[in-house]
């Protein structure tokens, strides 16, 4: 069953359509890398699906488990549990880990919220940092492994995670992915991993991947073939796909 669908998505800011056509559907369970050079809409595609209002849909429709939320909240589709990670992370000055983390789980109704903590914050190496304010001083690593602590605790249906590799050190990498496999993975679970790079393609399970180039879905296929033409020849090929992955 489709738990995610873009239909024909377009969307940009007031004065710049950015994605220009999306179409594309998650299965229940399903994992998608969405790779692409800079500037191509990833983030923006994140975004939009999680109802940042800073974008505007020009066209098109958003279908999480058969539902329209393409004019719904934020907020609605937060408690939908579709949650996201930033790709830059914001510094919170005043606010500890331990506090946002447990608030996070107060508002989504988290049982056992001292448990969860104890058990992600491990799961990340993140015990010492839970009575540090979220961010400030940390490495590039150490912000993506409390990026993906946040989105844990929040029990999602839905993932989002936006280059949770990149400027990530290789050790954090690997506990990136051993806590996207034993953690989101399961149960049903969708996920679209962006990532320009596609490291993290090595460590979790991926069950396709999708190439985006100026606002649109030009090319998919299986993540090794896809990955692998990526790496050996750049996004400057994908321009001109020669029909070395799948072309829709
Ligand atoms: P990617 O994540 O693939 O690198 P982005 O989605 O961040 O790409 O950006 C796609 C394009 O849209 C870029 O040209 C970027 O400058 C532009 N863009 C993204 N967000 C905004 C915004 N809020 N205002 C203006 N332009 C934006
Ligand atoms: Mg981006």
């Amino acid at each position: 069953m489709p738990k995610l669908e873009l239909v024909n998505l377009r969307a940009g800011t007031d004065s710049k359509e950015i994605l220009r056509g999306i179409n594309l559907t998650i299965n229940n369970g399903q994992t998608i890398l969405l790779m692409g050079p800079n500037g191509s809409g990833k983030s923006t595609l994140a975004q939009v699906i999680i109802g940042n209002p800073r974008y505007k849909i020009l066209s098109g429709k958003i279908l999480f488990n058969n539902r329209d939320i393409t004019n719904l909240p934020m907020e609605t589709r937060v408690k939908m549990g579709i949650s996201i990670s930033f790709q830059i992370p914001p510094k919170l000055k005043g606010i500890k880990l331990r506090d946002l983390a447990l608030e996070i789980m107060r508002r989504r109704g988290i049982e056992n919220p001292l448990e969860k903590l104890k058990k992600y914050a491990e799961l990340l190496r993140l015990e010492d940092f839970l009575e540090r304010d979220l961010n400030v001083g940390f490495s590039g690593g150490e912000m993506k492994r409390a990026e993906l602590f946040l989105v844990l605790l929040q029990n999602p249906a839905f993932v989002i995670l936006d280059e949770i590799d990149s400027g990530v050190d290789v050790e954090s990498v690997g506990i990136l992915g051993k806590a996207i496999r034993s953690e989101l993975q399961k149960n049903g679970r969708s996920l679209i991993i962006i990532s320009h790079t596609g490291i993290i393609a090595k460590h979790v399970h991926v069950d396709v991947a999708y190439i985006m180039l100026r606002g649109k879905i030009t090319c998919y296929g299986p993540p090794t073939i896809v990955l692998n033409h990526v790496l050996e020849h750049g996004f400057a090929r994908c321009e001109k796909c020669e029909g070395i992955c799948y072309v829709d």
